[in-house]
């Protein structure tokens, strides 16, 4: 047998999504990844136990450090964002950023963010990281790199932004900022959920961890709740200002193979800290399921862009339409950001506000026979919502005005149906 394609970095993007990662020789030669429903495993004997618990050998002892099958998704992570990085699977995309930011900071320090966040990430640096001595400073003017400079302090000990904000798809200029946290000393941490590693590689712009949402185009159909953190390796975390690393780094460097654990410090202290303790690691059915709508994920990309694109046009061009927010479009003012950082398509989100304000909006949302009313995103299937009453529900007003969210701000989540039903279910909603 000759099958090397499961390691194999020299592949393209499309065929890493169906091979990277997974050794069916290592399986009982089962071509589809199994399902290991399992809570425990063998530990073997004293000495690997030893090892097993101290993270000096991999492999698996108890179901919420790792499993085959999620670790198998891990892997596929790792080949699509670059090679060389380190995933984190997790229960959830807020259990991700939340762990991430756990990882981060302590008491008494600050995370400096965009504005433009999803609304669980803003509730989580606004309010739930605060109880525990952590604040979300958010930037004033998120797309302007020096607003970052200017809320960067000692304390600060990272950058927070999202590939694609929410809910308009504004962009960042995330080489410009990730030069402003390397020079202070800290990391840019990016949400990349809207655009997946299909559309957008944040490493290669200067990104250190990446968070998503696997519950969005990851798994691509709205079956599941899931997240992955990636680590892309090689961030000196141990310069002074973060002692809980160095402490971490103490604690480990005579058990862990020395060079692995200076490399990917953030991910395994993600893992041995938080993951191991916390317990928000991904269950192997949900891995399973990610990594089959995984398979498909350039080409439900090219799909949703495409489709984005028409929606965007027509609705660009419609009467009844007072704002559109689509960075590709010619009135956007992140068309040059959009040229520079996402090539194959900005993402399939796009927001409007229609004429006739809040009571046009409900009309509009309660006259689509086809996108459907619905909180999510990233489904294969076309969605629409009320940002102001769901997403970004129960923020405060100055919030709202910062994220861009406007009373009547409608936002739409483009799925690969035919485009010409897409659009005419939008025409006849807005006649
Ligand atoms: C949905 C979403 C999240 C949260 O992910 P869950 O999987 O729902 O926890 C975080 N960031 C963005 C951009 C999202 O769209």
């Amino acid at each position: 047998m000759t099958y090397k394609a499961w390691n194999n970095e020299g592949l393209g993007f499309a065929t890493r999504q169906l091979h990277a990662g997974y050794d069916p020789g290592r399986h009982n030669s089962a071509k589809a990844v199994p399902i290991y429903q399992d809570a425990a495993f063998q530990l073997g004997d004293f000495d690997r136990s030893g090892r097993l618990f101290s993270f000096a050998e991999d492999g698996y002892s108890y179901g919420r450090y790792s499993n085959p099958t999620t670790e198998v998704l891990e892997r596929r992570i790792e080949s699509l964002e670059g090679s060389g990085s380190m995933a984190v699977a997790m229960a959830s995309g807020m259990a991700s950023t939340a762990n991430i930011m756990l990882n981060l900071a302590a008491t008494g320090d600050e995370i400096v963010a965009s504005s433009t966040l999803y609304g669980g990430n803003l509730t989580l640096l606004r309010k739930i990281l605060p109880q525990y001595g952590i604040r979300g400073i958010f930037v004033q003017g998120e797309n302007d790199p020096g607003a970052y400079a200017d809320a960067i302090t000692d304390r600060t000990k990272a950058v927070f932004v999202e590939c694609l904000g929410n809910p308009n798809s504004n962009i960042v200029d995330f080489e410009a900022i990730a030069d402003i946290a390397h020079a202070a000393g800290i990391p840019l941490v990016v949400d990349n959920t809207f655009a997946t590693p299909y559309l957008f590689r944040p490493f290669e712009h200067g990104a250190d961890i990446v968070t998503y949402s696997a519950t969005k185009y990851l798994s691509g159909h709205g079956i599941l709740i899931g997240g992955i953190a990636v680590d892309r390796g090689g961030f000196d975390w141990l310069g002074g200002k973060y002692p809980h690393f160095e402490q971490f780094y103490d604690d480990n460097r005579d058990v862990i193979d020395h060079e692995k654990l200076r490399r990917f410090l953030f991910a395994l202290r993600l893992r041995m800290t938080y993951l191991c303790d916390l317990g928000s690691y991904m269950s192997p059915q949900t891995a399973f399921y990610i990594l089959q709508g995984m398979e498909t994920l350039s080409l439900r990309m090219e799909r949703h862009v495409e489709n984005a694109r028409r929606v965007a046009e027509f609705l660009d061009a419609h009467p009844n339409v007072a704002a559109v927010s689509y960075p590709e479009l010619a009135s956007s003012p992140f068309r040059g950001l959009a040229n520079k950082y996402f090539p194959k398509g900005a993402g399939a989100i796009v927001s409007f506000r229609p004429v006739g304000g809040i009571e046009a909006a409900k009309r509009i949302i309660g006259r689509c026979e086809l996108f459907d009313f619905m909180v999510n995103v990233g489904d294969a299937k076309s969605l629409i919502v009320h940002a102001a009453t769901s997403t970004h529900f129960g923020q405060p007003d100055y919030a709202l005005e910062a994220a861009g969210v406007a009373e009547d701000t409608v936002r739409l989540s483009v799925g690969i149906e035919d485009a010409d039903d897409l659009i005419a279910d939008l025409a006849q909603a807005l006649a």
